[in-house]
Parts: structure tokens; C-alpha cells; sequence
């Protein structure tokens, strides 16, 4: 089962708990609350930076 973290509080969530949602660069984001969602609207490559820079971690 795929797990997913809300970007904004890194709270494990999954799509059936997600509040809200919201599409961002190709991806789809899940949030605990429509607070967290309304933050990472308002700055979506501050809660981006964080996973990419985990990710290029592993792939670079
Ligand atoms: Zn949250």
C-alpha cells in the first residue's frame, strides 16, 4: 500500500484521510487539513524543495 506525507506537517496520510488535494508540477499532493493545503498553495516549491532534495539524495 502506498504511503504519502502531507508535505506541510510530514504527517502520514492516505488519499481516503487526505482532506484536501491539490496537483502541483505533474503531482498529486495530500493534505491532513485544508490549512496545510492552503500553504502549500501559497509557497508550493518551499514544501517541494524538501522531497526533491531527499530524492536527488538518491538519485544523484
Ligand atoms: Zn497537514
Amino acid at each position: 500500500m502506498e504511503k504519502l506525507y502531507d508535505p506541510v506537517c510530514k504527517m502520514e496520510i492516505t488519499p481516503e484521510d487526505a482532506v484536501a488535494s491539490s496537483h502541483f508540477n505533474g503531482d498529486i499532493y495530500y493534505f491532513c487539513s485544508t490549512e496545510c493545503k492552503e500553504q502549500f498553495e501559497e509557497i508550493p516549491t518551499k514544501y517541494k524543495d524538501h522531497e526533491a532534495a531527499a530524492r536527488e539524495g538518491a538519485a544523484a
